[in-house]
């Protein structure tokens, strides 16, 4: 497999450093130097600058915020294209749009690096969200050369359970912004259902051992939305702004294809609701909260029932 390196050390990369840790020596770069003092206390070899990580490392993993950090890393000063040496597999897991994902496999390919977008989501049951990643079940939606998704599998199974080859570069990150388009919608109806089933004078337990019964069923409620709920965590996870992020994008790409993507519109104005009332860095179970303020109704206080 060879030597790895993980650059990007919030959420996602810390957990994905924690099981490349195991595997042997991980050189770690990050522009928060408090995210890089968490994962070297835990056995990993800081570097300056993502050059130092890529010149050293036969796989380099990315986990960043958006387009904008995954250009900045690749092709800035100091970025993984100064260093990064021929045939060196640039696994990015960042949900990013499948134009950048092209721009970057194009970059990478004129250096002599093998670049494929590599998101990641979801995982066994019990794993939505970061539970898979911290489980090591998530699933990678891969694009670019079939070569480098193959030699990526070692990295990809200590990270997950299951890769998915999509086909060329921008693959990857075109069907994770359509599977977010999804994930991100089911958490606005949950939010929008329990708020309407408190307001009925229903708790989220009785909701949640109703629905599990019933077609209201989905991965997300039951693996993601109730746990949460449950332990009433609101901290991420992942965030609104994350999310908001990925709608986002998937607007742009269904204005590339010029195909309609209303309730995914609708998305785009609620977590963006979210963002300016200061809660974007609430995990996205938020929204359940924001929508029973605007309504008046706290979903662990539920009304009596009427009648
Ligand atoms: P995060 O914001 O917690 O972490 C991003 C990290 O990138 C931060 O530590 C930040 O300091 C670092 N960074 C930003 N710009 C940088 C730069 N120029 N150079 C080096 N480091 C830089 O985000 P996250 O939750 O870990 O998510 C990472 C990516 O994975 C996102 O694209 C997100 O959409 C995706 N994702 C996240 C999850 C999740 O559950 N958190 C799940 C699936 C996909």
């Amino acid at each position: 497999m060879g030597t790895i390196g993980q650059i990007g050390l919030g959420v996602l990369g810390q957990l994905f450093a924690g099981h490349l840790l195991k595997a042997g020596p991980l050189l770690v770069f990050d522009v928060a130097p408090d995210r890089v003092a968490e994962a070297v206390a835990r056995g990993a070899t800081p570097r300056t600058s993502a050059a130092e990580v890529a010149s050293d490392v036969d796989v380099v993993v990315l986990s960043l915020p958006n387009p904008e950090a995954v250009r900045a890393v690749m092709t800035g000063p100091g970025g993984v294209l100064e260093g990064a040496g021929s045939g060196t597999v640039i696994l990015d897991t960042s949900t990013i749009d499948p134009a950048t994902s092209r721009e970057m496999y194009a970059q990478s390919s004129a250096s002599g690096a093998r670049y494929l977008d590599a998101p990641v989501s979801g995982g066994a049951p019990g794993g939505a969200g970061t539970d898979g990643a911290r489980a090591a079940t998530i699933s990678f939606m891969v694009g670019g050369d079939r070569d480098a998704f193959d030699d990526a599998q070692g990295v990809m199974r200590l990270l997950g359970q299951r890769s998915f080859y999509l086909g060329p570069a921008g693959s990857g990150s075109t069907v994770k912004l359509i599977s977010n388009l999804m994930a991100g919608l089911h958490n606005l109806v949950a939010a929008e259902a329990f708020v309407l089933g408190a307001a009925a004078g229903f708790s989220p337990e009785t909701l949640f051992e109703v629905f599990d019964g019933t077609d209201a069923k989905s991965y997300w409620l039951t693996d993601y939305f109730a746990p949460r709920i449950r332990r009433r965590d609101f901290e991420p996870g992942f965030t609104v702004d994350l999310q908001y992020k990925d709608h986002r994008l998937a607007a742009e790409l269904a204005q590339q294809l010029q195909v309609p993507a209303l309730l995914n519109g609708l998305a785009v104005q609620l977590y963006q609701l979210l963002r300016a009332q200061g809660l974007g860095g609430k995990d996205l179970v938020e929204a359940v909260n924001q929508l029973g303020r605007m309504a008046g109704v706290d979903i662990y206080e539920p009304r009596s029932q009427p009648g």
